[in-house]
């Protein structure tokens, strides 16, 4: 065992297959990954993730998943600092989306409520022409006759 997990530490960037980001918790094989702790000088109670199926046969020097628990840590700290700037990403997207929606619905709004006013005014104006204009041209009319007349 103590021999096992001192040669983790050499085999360690070699391997690529069993390589894990973050916390592993299924070696490629499908078997569960189990967290140890080494009995190595070189790495003397440093707890590491291994392969279920690779402890019980005991196997060195293979490809199946082992990582130290504090780079796992470290990976995984890594990947959800990444996923939280997605988030963040997406999330400031759906507000400026939400934003520009309500701004497009004040626009309409302001432009329905500016077009209703202005027919409201013009109409208004139409009917105070109507208004002074039928005097006038009644008096037009009764001062042609008159001259006509007279
Ligand atoms: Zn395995």
């Amino acid at each position: 065992m103590s021999d096992e997990s001192g040669n983790l530490r050499e085999v360690s960037s070699a391997r690529s297959r069993g390589r894990v980001v973050g916390l592993p918790k299924k070696c490629w094989c499908g078997e569960l990954v189990i967290p140890l702790i080494s009995k190595s000088t070189a790495n003397r109670y440093r707890r590491y993730f291994r392969c279920d199926f690779a402890v019980e046969i005991r196997l060195t020097n293979d490809n199946h998943t082992y990582k130290w628990v504090n780079e796992a840590f470290l990976d995984e700290v890594e990947a959800l600092s990444f996923r939280i700037g997605r988030l963040e990403q997406t999330i400031l997207a759906e507000r400026v989306k939400e934003e520009r929606k309500k701004f497009e619905e004040l626009k309409l709004k302001l432009e329905t409520e500016i077009c209703a006013r202005m027919e409201d005014v013009v109409s208004k104006a139409k009917c105070e022409v109507n208004k002074t204009l039928v005097p006038v041209v009644l008096g037009c009319l009764i001062m042609v006759v008159l001259s006509r007349v007279i």
